[in-house]
């Protein structure tokens, strides 16, 4: 129809016509590839929130069960740090720190197990494989999933490092420790006989600030980690949650 109209006005030599034409043409490419742009756009907008979506849902379930871990790796350093104060006062005439019990003797006997998650979101792993990462537009949101996957990493490296010729406390000292063939809680440690030996004291003092560099690095990084990812894509999906009640 329009072929037929061109050619017609070319014959009769009507130029202003043929520039109109020409014209309409120009304009139905600019307006197809425009269209075919903001689709694809569209399409990219969508797939960003989709990858955003799942990202959060899986940091939200990691935030929670890595919680109790957390709370526990945490506590596990304080008694450790208890019995070291108890070491440090015994004999002396302020010996005021209460006297340990099982659960200081559980995290003697556990003070060279770094044994937590370190774990990538699958989304993550995902994202930057295939690159689809640059589907994320805000460019502060990319980077921070970047950092996260390069901080798994280095949390790797820090536990390895860490657990590098780490003392297993129970097998160097089986006068001091008698180890339950049932369960860790009920494992015997003869503090009064540990607070005694300087040996004991400085390889309890090494496993301690290993076990305190892990749960603050590694397991309490992490989680910082996830909570500071999660806030953000809180933000960027505009997703509110209700404050429970603690
Ligand atoms: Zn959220």
């Amino acid at each position: 129809m329009l072929l037929r109209r061109v050619i017609s006005h070319v014959r009769n030599q009507e130029w202003t016509a043929i520039a109109i034409d020409f014209l309409i043409v120009v304009l139905g490419v600019f307006v197809a590839t425009q269209v075919a742009n903001w689709n694809a756009a569209l399409i990219e907008r969508e797939l960003e929130r989709a990858y955003l979506l799942r990202l959060h849902e899986e940091v939200s379930i990691m935030i929670t069960q890595q919680e109790t871990e957390r709370a526990e790796t945490v506590a596990r350093a304080k008694r450790l740090e208890e019995v070291a104060a108890y070491f440090e006062a015994f004999g002396t005439p302020d010996a005021a720190t209460p006297e340990p019990v099982s659960e200081h003797c559980s995290g003697v006997i556990s003070s060279h197990l770094f044994a937590g998650d370190i774990t990538l979101p699958p989304t993550i792993s995902e994202l930057i494989s295939t690159g689809q990462i640059l589907l994320v537009s805000n460019q502060a949101l990319r980077m921070r999933i970047v950092r996260f996957a390069q901080a798994i990493d280095e949390y790797g490296q820090l536990r390895h490092d860490i657990q590098v010729d780490r003392m297993v406390l129970s097998r160097k000292y089986p006068d001091l420790i008698r180890l339950s063939p049932v369960d860790r809680a009920q494992s015997v440690c003869d503090f009064p006989a540990m607070a005694q030996s300087q040996a004991f004291r400085n390889d309890l003092l090494d496993n301690e600030r290993r076990f305190k560099a892990y749960a603050a690095g590694v397991i309490q990084g992490q989680q910082g980690l996830r909570q500071g990812l999660h806030d953000a894509l809180d933000i960027e999906l505009e997703i509110t949650h209700v404050e429970t009640a603690p």
